[in-house]
């Protein structure tokens, strides 16, 4: 539905090309949430302004629903009113003298009276707010204003929504709820979207597609599921979650084991192994979850750190030959700094990458 082929972006700046986005490319289906991730600079807001045509493309193209919205090589460049894209940015104030009402009814002013108001209703329904018609936004706590600016947006019923990091100046109560109240809204409109965030959780929680960008590449595209337990690079591999590299060699026929300092893993690359590993020297992906405490495990680990997170601790561990690991470890028993633990691994496939 929304594709994006091979995307350059690029600003001047002091006379020079600065390279914003480079070579993206990612497909999102109709009624699909779509969620990019990645460090503050890496091109998240470019992209998405390029996708509602506030930026022209250095090359390559975006359709959506089959139309073309930008082709660089043919100089399509659509403007931005013309592209059924609605916006949500962060600091998207709602007009401060205007009604709720009125705030959410601004971009229906081709409606007649009765279908707008109409639509101003299901609006404000959609989004928890049916009461709030009458109020004024400084009468309204953050959330709800939030509420009320994607109810704007929603409004017209754009083809495509963006939202640039929406939640990030409310605290992170609030955002946990209205993540979650922002799918089923989604869902319920049937709208097609696109999210930046920077919080993993969030995007994990939000996203039917989950993209990692990093200094304007799109590293990985992909379910959250497969961009947790399936990273494309090691960047993915280490932006998302907690884990190590540890040092591993290929062993059995077609590399489909890899010995490590916590012994034999199951290989998750597809066999043959890829020929990257010279010598079948490769670094092996552990993530904390990986890791397991067990009494009765020969392997025994050193507690070095240990943050409590509520249901568990993440630990840093430290082997005898020095090897650190992390792990997640119900907190049912608080384990103290300087303790030793028994661990083992519980890995059905690990990830590998080329030792760098
Ligand atoms: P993110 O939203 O992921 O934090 P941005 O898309 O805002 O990243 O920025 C990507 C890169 O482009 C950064 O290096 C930033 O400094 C640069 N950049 C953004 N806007 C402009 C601009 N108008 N002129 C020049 N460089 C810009
Ligand atoms: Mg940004």
């Amino acid at each position: 539905f929304l594709t994006l082929d091979q995307v350059n972006l690029q600003y001047t700046h002091k006379g020079g090309a600065v390279a914003a986005v480079q070579n993206a490319s990612l497909r999102l289906g109709r009624g699909e949430i779509g969620v990019l991730i990645g460090p503050s600079g890496c091109g998240k807001t470019s992209l998405l302004r390029a996708i509602a045509g506030l930026e022209r493309l250095h090359s390559g193209s975006i359709h959506l629903g089959g139309e073309a919205l930008a082709v660089a090589s043919q100089n399509v460049h659509r403007p931005p009113e013309d592209r059924r894209v609605g916006l949500v940015f962060q600091d998207f104030a709602l007009f401060p003298h205007l009604s709720v009402a009125d705030n959410v009814a601004f971009g229906l002013r081709h409606l007649p009276p009765a279908p707008r108001q109409a639509r101003v209703d299901e609006m404000l329904a959609l989004v928890g707010l049916e009461h709030a018609h009458k109020r004024m936004p400084h009468q309204l706590s953050g959330g709800q204003q939030q509420r009320v600016a994607l109810a704007r947006a929603l409004a017209p019923a754009p083809a495509l929504l963006l939202l640039d990091e929406p939640f990030s100046s409310l605290d992170v109560d609030l955002r946990e709820s209205l993540s979650q109240d922002l799918r089923a809204i989604l869902k319920a409109s049937h709208t097609t979207a696109l999210f930046v965030t920077h919080d993993q959780a969030e995007a994990f929680a939000i996203g039917d597609r989950v993209g990692v960008m990093q200094s304007g590449h799109l590293e990985q595209w992909d379910e959250p599921y497969t961009v947790y337990h399936r990273p494309a690079t090691r960047f993915v591999a280490r932006f998302i979650g907690h884990g190590v590299f540890l040092p591993g060699h290929l062993e059995g026929e077609h590399g489909a084991q890899v010995r490590t300092a916590l012994g034999l893993l199951d290989n998750a690359q597809d066999c043959p192994v890829p020929s990257a590993y010279p010598d079948g020297r490769c670094e092996v992906l552990l993530r904390a979850d990986d890791v397991v405490h067990d009494d009765d495990a020969p392997v025994q680990a050193c507690i070095e750190h240990k943050v409590f997170r509520g249901a568990e601790f993440l630990y840093t561990l430290r082997l005898q030959d020095g090897t650190r690991l992390v792990a997640t470890v119900p907190s049912h028993h608080n384990h103290h700094v300087g303790e030793w633990i028994g661990i083992r691994t519980q890995v059905d496939h690990v990830v590998t990458f080329a030792t760098p």
